[in-house]
């Protein structure tokens, strides 16, 4: 229940940069996917990448009409879509590395008022090293990540224009600056004391580091999600 919350959250999200990215859309007549009119380019012929179509876009009277001309039969279909499993190893690990930080910033926060967390808060080195460990492998296989899906844009979609790639391929880029930047900050340990794995609340460098890695890591949290979305939707359609 609580990832169906979650995937409906991240579909709006996803839904608020499509409609920026994308501009003018049509629906493929045949699987009723989405398709950007401006990826038609000049000959006004687009094959869907879901089902393959050859579509004629028709400006009627200033409406997009798609008019399916034919199947492209001698598509290449690679045996296993590695990319869509492999953004399963970042996309499950990720989580667990914010849930770290924000747990280790609870922590932070909460010791001054709840002396009795104290015991717990020996923990905080070891999970402090645990979140720096999965940011580092989340981080680093969604290098392999980005690499399969251009390989899956080279070889299946021939590397044509589409939007859908265009934003997977800008996400991508950001998502490796936005965790690079998180795992240098984490690895300092300026934001996360190195010795405590705490923040500390006395000094104003340590608190607006620690402030900057949640966010960088929050921005990433979006990212990856509207990844996986805009990337669901090429494998599934609508
Ligand atoms: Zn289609």
């Amino acid at each position: 229940m609580m990832s169906g919350d979650f995937s409906r959250i991240t579909a709006r999200i996803a839904e608020k940069f499509k409609r920026r990215f994308y501009g003018r859309t049509f629906n493929c007549p045949v699987c009723h996917f989405e398709l950007a009119v401006v990826d038609a380019g000049s000959n006004r012929l687009l094959v869907c990448p879901v089902c393959g179509v050859v579509i004629d876009i028709e400006e009627v009277y200033g409406h997009a009409v798609p008019v399916v001309l034919e199947v492209e039969l001698y598509r290449p279909q690679p045996k296993m879509r590695i990319h869509p499993l492999a953004t399963h190893v970042p996309i499950g690990l990720y989580p667990f590395a914010v849930l770290g930080a924000v747990l280790l910033a609870a922590g932070s926060l909460a010791r001054p008022f709840f002396p009795a967390i104290e015991p717990l808060l020996d923990s905080a080195p070891v999970v402090a090293d645990a979140t720096l460990v999965l940011l580092v492998l989340s981080v680093g296989l969604s290098v392999l990540t980005f690499a399969s899906g251009l390989w899956d844009w080279n070889r299946r979609y021939r590397r044509r224009s589409y939007r859908q790639i265009r934003l997977k391929i800008a996400f991508s880029v950001l998502f490796l600056a936005l965790g690079g930047v998180a795992i240098a900050l984490h690895a300092s340990g300026a934001a996360f004391s190195a010795g405590t794995g705490l923040i500390d609340l006395g000094s104003t460098m340590s608190v607006t580091l620690a402030v900057l890695e949640l966010a960088l890591l929050a921005a990433g949290m979006v990212v990856i999600a509207t990844l996986g979305h805009v990337g669901g939707t090429l494998v599934y359609g609508k």
